[in-house]
């Protein structure tokens, strides 16, 4: 545990960059050996927009850096958060430490950003990609970085996160959003036995179905229990989904690296309503 603690603590950022990248070659490597679906969309344009919105998500994160490492530096100096409440060692610290930070770091955003309209536009861009792969993951406009930052860092004081939590969640969260919104076709027990604790394809996949109630589930990006919790599991055939989002079903606006950008700022368009008959349960 000492070791775990002292290497999170001085994760050099080579080893940051080798997770990030890394991850995406070998998901991307995974999913097209055993895909679920076999689309022929261009993967090179299709890479080359994802992997951009990856990187100005790095550039937020890297930038923003300091503020993180005060926040840590703060919590440690005052003993403030949960964890330096109840004393926590580093056993508790990196299992019940690591579900705080996923909740209010990640689940609860998420779950804010479809709630708040303002939040939704920005966010919406990680929902116009209509050919959803490991690539998908980090598909944030950096508007959406900003944001999910915020709440990180907000999450760093209620938990009372040291800077080798910090690390650690990052580290988890990073290779868990590339696994769960891969193009990999898992067999159907391994995903069940996993998703008792951990989000996987099966279950996130669900949360890009173009259209409401389907985008309404499954917030979950590492632990699978907070959405059992708060009633937003589901579980439904994943052959019978459809990515993107019904109110930007345009391909070359979902594509253009410059539309994209734009889309938060060109007005709030009203969500379309359905009839039960859409239905895909
Ligand atoms: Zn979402």
């Amino acid at each position: 545990m000492d070791q775990i603690e002292a290497y999170f603590a001085d994760m050099p950022t080579v080893h940051r960059a080798a997770v990030l990248f890394g991850g995406l070659a070998i998901f991307f490597i995974i999913e097209n050996t055993i895909p679920l679906f076999k689309n022929f969309y261009n993967k090179t344009t299709h890479t080359a927009t994802n992997v951009f919105f990856t990187l100005t998500t790095v550039a937020v994160n890297f930038v923003m850096a300091f503020i993180l490492v005060a926040a840590a530096l703060w919590v440690e100096k005052y003993n403030f958060g949960i964890l330096n409440w109840i004393g926590a060692d580093p056993l508790i610290a990196s299992t019940f430490g690591l579900m705080m930070m996923d909740f209010s770091g990640a689940w609860l955003p998420h779950y804010i950003e479809h709630k708040i309209k303002w939040m939704w536009q920005f966010h919406v861009i990680h929902h116009t990609d209509q050919n959803v792969d490991t690539t998908t993951a980090n598909r944030h406009h950096p508007g959406e970085s900003v944001i999910r930052f915020l709440f990180t860092t907000a999450a760093v004081f209620v938990v009372g996160a040291p800077m080798w939590l910090i690390f650690l969640y990052q580290t988890a969260s990073v290779v868990l959003t590339q696994f769960n919104h891969s193009n990999l076709n898992m067999p159907s027990f391994l995903d069940k036995l996993l998703r008792i604790v951990f989000c996987t394809p099966n279950m996130h996949r669900i949360h890009h179905h173009y259209r409401q109630p389907y985008s309404d589930t499954n917030f979950g990006n590492i632990f699978s229990f907070w959405d059992r919790i708060f009633g937003t599991f589901v579980i439904i055939d994943n052959t019978k989904l459809v990515y993107g989002v019904d109110t930007y079903m345009d391909k070359k606006e979902a594509s253009n690296i410059i539309s994209l950008l734009k889309i938060p700022f060109i007005g709030y368009r009203d969500p379309i309503v359905y009839d039960n008959e859409d239905s895909i349960e």
